[in-house]
């Protein structure tokens, strides 16, 4: 069993509630046999501050600062939990600021020698699409309803695979978070924009993740849903499994239902990222 997209923590992270020292020991217990840990890159505009955040009273460089502290917390671990766990060093990226983003991630990524790179796409024209109703609703006017919406979401997914080219990309239809509420989000022209998104993934080597927080928040599957599952099949994507987590709770949690969910649609092995001499391979291994 292995995650490729967790472990955010409390250090480093205004939304996650435990340390990455407790994270990384709820992963050996929960039976990992790797855990990749993915914080969030900082968002360097003042303006994509979170709400909670700003009522900390956190700022921009606090957040890069905390980045950075991440970046420099993790060989120590890797090296104290290597008995135990192969702990991958990665982060989550942004598409945030629109214009630098692209620059900023693979400065971060240099800079810090991280191992890979989750891919997520949470912002749809500066706007959030996974924080409040409201930001959803500004998100969905701005761009002329809920189809366009979700259009222009596979879209922004799609030039950040090929700008990025990302190791794991992560909850592929993160979109139904709030979309859900407003209509279908697998019509005709959803799906053309689905699956060039996907194309972007096959053609750069992308594995595609099982996210669990969609079982936690509530909307009965994880990220994504069965149709996406069996069209990124068809295309002959790789998938992983990411729970996403941010506290100890969390952690191993729906790995079982992904996996279910995986073989319902027809997939019957996985993909993991794995070191050997200091390399990152991609190895595809049964699921049964
Ligand atoms: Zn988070
Ligand atoms: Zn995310």
């Amino acid at each position: 069993m292995f995650s490729l997209h967790g472990g955010h923590s409390s250090e480093f992270c205004d939304h996650a509630q435990s340390s990455l020292q407790e994270m990384l020991q709820a992963a050996v217990r929960a039976g990992y046999h790797t855990f990749g840990v993915t914080e969030h890159a900082p968002r360097v505009e003042a303006r994509f501050l979170y709400p909670n955040e700003v009522a900390r009273g956190w700022d921009v460089p606090r957040i890069i600062h905390d980045f950075e502290r991440y970046a420099q917390t993790l060989p120590a671990l890797v090296e104290e939990f290597a008995d135990r766990l192969i702990v991958l060093r990665g982060f989550e990226i942004e598409v945030v600021p629109v214009a630098s983003y692209v620059q900023l991630m693979q400065g971060y990524r240099q800079r810090y020698r991280f191992e890979y790179i989750v891919g997520s796409v949470h912002y749809v024209d500066e706007i959030s699409i996974d924080g409040s109703a409201e930001d959803f609703a500004r998100a969905m006017e701005a761009c002329g309803g809920l189809e366009s919406l979700v259009a222009r979401y596979y879209h922004t997914l799609a030039q950040m695979v090929d700008a990025l080219r990302p190791e794991v990309v992560a909850h592929f239809d993160l979109i139904k978070l709030h979309g859900r509420r407003f209509g279908a989000l697998n019509t005709p022209a959803v799906r053309r924009a689905a699956e060039e998104a996907l194309e972007a993934v096959r053609q750069t080597g992308g594995i595609l993740e099982v996210n669990t927080a969609g079982y936690r928040k509530g909307l009965g599957e994880p990220y994504p849903a069965s149709w996406l599952v069996q069209m990124a099949h068809q295309m002959g994507i790789g998938f992983c499994f990411g729970d996403d987590s941010h506290r100890v709770e969390q952690v191993g949690f729906g790995i079982e239902m992904a996996r279910e969910h995986l073989l319902r649609n027809g997939v019957t092995s996985v993909t993991v990222l794995a070191r050997e001499s200091g390399e990152i391979l991609r190895k595809v291994v049964p699921l049964e």
